[in-house]
């Protein structure tokens, strides 16, 4: 698990956690090591650019991102090569779900939006562990997507840098990178490596007094 240094609630779980978003148990462990409640907020997760804001855990529909300006409800998305990005704000936390067509299609500024739309500000953002400029080999169509982020592959084949894209939509912001690659680093989920359904878990949450 990692905690991103000078977040307030914020935590990038691996495959060590276990699976958080399907098994209860390994829900409750992670909670009880945040120091955190046990029921969660989450979405079902369909690469689009809709952020809900919740104020009670459970589901809140289709989306992928979500934001609460409520002490104590964690939020949670779940991925496997995605980027997931955490929001902190003066008083409210996003957390987001960025694939390639999220990045694209503006979810990390719907997560900013959503965040003044509460009437705060957006402070710092958190990109976690996700599949990395060194592995995301892809085709035209997400090289033209994500425009001017287009790198290589550690093995010479054309590929995207999330990382970066996502850093750009949130300049402005004090901005964390993990930089770590799901793809190459055994610990964490690739759907792409190991065509899993596990995923691992980000917890976003604002604590209580
Ligand atoms: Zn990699």
């Amino acid at each position: 698990m990692i905690r991103p240094a000078g977040f307030r609630g914020a935590a990038f779980c691996d495959a060590a956690s276990g699976n958080g978003r399907d098994d209860p148990d390994k829900r409750s462990a992670i909670s009880d090591e945040l120091g955190v409640p046990r029921e969660w907020a989450f979405v079902r997760q369909v690469h689009g650019g809709v952020v809900v804001t919740v104020t009670d855990p459970g589901s809140a529909g289709s989306a992928d991102g979500l934001i609460t300006d409520r002490p104590g409800l964690p939020l949670t998305i779940a991925t496997a090569d995605c980027v997931p990005i955490i929001v902190e704000g003066d008083r409210s936390v996003a957390i987001l779900h960025a694939g390639w067509r999220g990045v694209a299609g503006g979810i990390v500024t719907a997560g900013l939006e959503a965040m003044k739309a509460l009437g705060d500000t957006p402070r710092r953002a958190a990109i976690g562990p996700s599949i990395g400029p060194c592995c995301y080999e892809v085709g035209e169509e997400v090289r033209d997507a994500i425009g001017d982020h287009t790198s290589r592959t550690t093995f010479g084949t054309p590929s995207v840098d999330l990382w970066s894209a996502a850093a750009t939509q949130l300049s402005g912001l004090h901005v964390w990178r993990s930089d770590l690659c799901t793809y190459t680093e055994s610990g964490l989920r690739s759907y792409r490596r190991d065509a899993t359904t596990e995923r691992q878990v980000a917890v976003a949450w604002l604590p209580q007094d």
